[in-house]
């Protein structure tokens, strides 16, 4: 018996922490900074779920619920 099932579970804690860090980073980026892909600009308003609307080039668009770029 060399294959083990829980010698995988060894990674498990150290990719579930930096996930959720990077996660956290993202999300605290995308909640102050709501730049229209349109025009770059940071004059996003958020119209209600899935609908932005920018301000600075009057762009209506429907996007993540959240914030405007789901990547
Ligand atoms: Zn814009």
């Amino acid at each position: 018996m060399t294959k083990k099932v829980g010698s995988t579970g060894r990674y498990g804690p150290r990719y579930g922490t930096k996930t959720k860090k990077i996660i956290k980073k993202m999300e605290e980026k995308q909640k102050t900074r709501k730049t229209c892909p349109y025009c770059e600009r940071d004059a996003l308003k958020r119209v209600s779920a899935g609908i932005w609307y920018c301000k600075k080039c009057k762009t209506k668009f429907a996007g993540a619920a959240y914030f405007p770029k789901s990547e």
